[in-house]
């Protein structure tokens, strides 16, 4: 099995290497990754200028750094190598849960893949306050990669680890209510103003979906479509004001 291995925190993130090491025991790995962070980039394409990537072995692996994004990275990992199986995103280091899956480069990195008529799995981790340790997580990823890999069926799953040692895991589904998305002014050392963008839960998760699951210390797995067509409303639309 020939396994893509991208992310959206940059090349030299620890969670690549952690992605890597346990990837490496299910198939053959290739790391083609963003050469700087390229955190909440979305699905965004370099389309206005070429990209170029350089040769960047990690450990034992054959790796390279992409001037590009997540997406860009997928594009041209599965140019270049052929027979691509999987696309492995991640580890990212923060959640990826909800809402903040529209702001996701790590997503995205997946989406691409089910674009290219790949398999995509993202895979991201809660930060804890104190450092990350990857040793906790890597055992319940490679429960992961067991379970998801052979699943041909599933060909875009968001999986995210809670922080520390995960109690086992959870189908789950996207927790859709609303997230405060503020813009909170502040100041520069200069005195210039500047805004943070940022992005914060409003209420409580709903039980059964990925935010529920992540804080009860589950690793939630959600599979996910890109047909983004809302049924209900196309059928309601369709017969309230019929075109034909
Ligand atoms: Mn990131």
């Amino acid at each position: 099995m020939r396994l893509l291995i991208a992310n959206d925190d940059g090349i030299y993130s620890p969670g690549i290497v952690a992605l890597a090491e346990v990837a490496a025991k299910f198939g053959d790995v290739r790391i083609v990754a963003p050469d700087v962070e390229r955190s909440s980039a979305g699905h965004s394409i370099t389309a206005s200028r070429p990209l170029s990537y350089k040769r960047s072995p990690i450990k034992d692996f054959e790796a390279y750094r992409v001037d590009g994004t997540p997406a860009d990275c997928v594009a041209l990992g599965a140019h270049n190598w052929e027979k691509v199986d999987v696309v492995l995103s991640g580890i990212n280091l923060g959640s990826n849960l909800g809402n903040s899956m529209w702001h996701s480069g790590t997503l995205a990195a997946a989406k691409q893949a089910v674009l290219l008529g790949l398999r995509g799995i993202a895979l991201s981790v809660a930060t804890p306050r104190d450092e990350l340790n990857f040793d906790l997580v890597k055992p319940s990823l490679e429960e992961v990669l067991a379970l998801l890999l052979p699943e041909r069926e599933l060909t875009l799953v968001n999986v995210n680890f809670p922080e520390g040692k995960p109690k086992g895991l959870r189908w789950t589904r996207q927790s859709v209510r609303h997230y405060n998305g503020r813009v909170v002014p502040g100041q520069d050392p200069m005195g210039r103003k500047h805004f943070w963008f940022t992005v914060i839960p409003m209420e409580q998760a709903e039980e059964g979906t990925d935010r529920w699951s992540v804080e009860q210390g589950y690793v939630s797995m959600t599979p996910l479509r890109l047909d983004l067509t809302n049924e209900n409303e196309l059928e309601r639309a369709q017969l309230k004001h019929p075109l034909l």
